[in-house]
């Protein structure tokens, strides 16, 4: 069957793509290797995701939010960074911002619950699921996609939506920079006996970073613990009240008792960044492009823009009747996406070694960016105005926190 787009991985990133497109007259297949009913319902993989202003307009634009329930939408306020043994912390407030949220907190598997179905309605898509792409061979009037039930998509443009491990980037030769930090990230629902305020909390302890992300509920988190290998297989072997004691003490009861009340997810810590977003009649979007490094919360968002970019740049070669993989349409997606990505990447990477590292140098000069910045109060107010994601929305909350602590590191 011949195609205009073929998309292959529908995950967050690969659904709204395709959404993006709808009514563009382009003729588009979506290929998934997880089974139709993992789409239509996905299970909880414990992610909760911080979605910046700019993002939820792309989300009501494209119909995903009006269907995430109540309980699903959770209000992201305030949020505050501590250093190690720091019991205040630097507190960033919405007030300062002028804002009544800095934004939102929406678990990674409604989204794509939402997605799958604003996606499935579209009568232009064909959806296959439950098999995978082996290899993609390139003709002089167009690609061909193979799968592995035998069947062959023909495609005019292929776009990988397929992960940070993307194999059809490796396939299409493109190099990528990857960076294994060595740690994992394990995320888990708690409750816990003292109210969250719908303040996140980051927390760069000596030995382990933690995290709070408030949710729907007043006594309810997503808790994040992010330790070496081995010592995160001791953690996962705890049982569930014995993990609900243990967290509690890794936080010094300062949200009193907590309780396990949702599964727990851990994942290896590697930021993925490609040589090039682009090739013939092929382009890489989502993690494919941009594999971000968790802490700053920002991968998602970046997804979110990157596929909004093509897909704006493919609507207008159509409209314009022009071939829809021109080398330069594609150079110029890689051009703003690249733009709009690589200094935040650079900068998470920096900054996530340098706040895992408890060496003493790297601990004084965290202490000095705190410090820093809980001195400058006219300073926190002018930065405090961009942390809602308004005057640049590419940014998340906790990305522009970190961008002001990168901003008070000494010469
Ligand atoms: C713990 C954690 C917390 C996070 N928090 C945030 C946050 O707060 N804010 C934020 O913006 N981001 C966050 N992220 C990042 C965010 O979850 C990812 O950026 C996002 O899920 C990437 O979506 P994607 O569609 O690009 O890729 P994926 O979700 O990896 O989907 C890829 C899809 O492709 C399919 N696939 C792969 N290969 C093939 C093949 N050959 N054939 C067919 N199908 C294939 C897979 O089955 C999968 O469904 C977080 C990530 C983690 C791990």
């Amino acid at each position: 069957m011949s195609f205009d787009v073929v998309v292959v991985g529908a995950g967050p990133v690969g659904l709204c793509f395709v959404r993006s497109l709808a009514g563009s007259g382009l003729r588009i297949a979506l290929v998934e290797r997880q089974d139709e009913a993992s789409l239509r319902a996905p299970l909880d993989d414990g992610r909760e995701i911080a979605i910046t202003h700019h993002s939820r307009r792309l989300l009501i634009e494209l119909g995903l939010w009006s269907r995430l329930s109540e309980e699903e939408l959770s209000a992201l306020r305030d949020a505050k960074v501590l250093n190690g043994d720091d019991h205040d912390g630097l507190f960033f407030s919405h007030e300062e911002a002028g804002k009544s949220l800095m934004g939102w907190l929406l678990p990674n598997h409604a989204i794509r619950r939402a997605a799958y179905a604003a996606a499935a309605e579209l009568p232009e898509v064909r959806i296959v699921t439950g098999v995978s792409v082996t290899t993609v061979r390139n003709g002089s009037d167009g690609a061909d996609v193979v799968l592995d039930n035998g069947e062959i998509l023909r495609a005019q443009l292929v776009v990988a939506a397929d992960s940070r491990f993307s194999s059809l980037r490796r396939e299409a030769g493109i190099a990528a920079g990857m960076h294994d930090f060595g740690k994992v990230m394990l995320v888990c629902k708690m409750r816990h006996e003292r109210v969250h305020d719908q303040t996140a909390w980051e927390w760069f302890a000596f030995g382990q970073t933690l995290a709070l992300l408030p949710l729907h509920d007043a006594h309810t988190s997503s808790v994040v613990v992010t330790l070496p290998p081995q010592q995160m297989q001791a953690l996962l072997a705890l049982d569930d009240a014995a993990l609900g004691v243990e967290m509690a003490a890794r936080f010094q009861q300062r949200m009193g008792a907590m309780n396990v009340t949702g599964p727990r997810c851990a994942y290896p810590l590697v930021g993925v960044y490609a040589r090039h977003f682009v090739a013939d009649r092929f382009a890489v979007i989502g993690d494919a492009a941009v594999g971000m490094h968790p802490v700053t919360a920002h991968g998602f968002n970046f997804g979110l823009l990157g596929q909004e970019t093509l897909s704006r740049k493919l609507r207008a070669a159509r409209a314009a009747s022009e071939p829809i993989w021109n080398p330069q349409l594609l150079q110029s997606y890689e051009r703003e996406h690249r733009r709009a990505t690589r200094p935040l990447y650079l900068a998470t990477q920096l900054l996530a070694k340098l706040y895992t590292d408890d060496r003493r140098p790297a601990r004084a000069l965290r202490k000095l960016a705190l410090d820093g910045s809980a001195c400058l109060g006219p300073f926190k107010r002018m930065v405090m105005s961009g942390l809602t994601g308004d005057r640049d929305g590419s940014q998340s909350p906790m990305t522009r926190i970190r961008s002001l602590l990168q901003r008070m590191r000494p010469a």
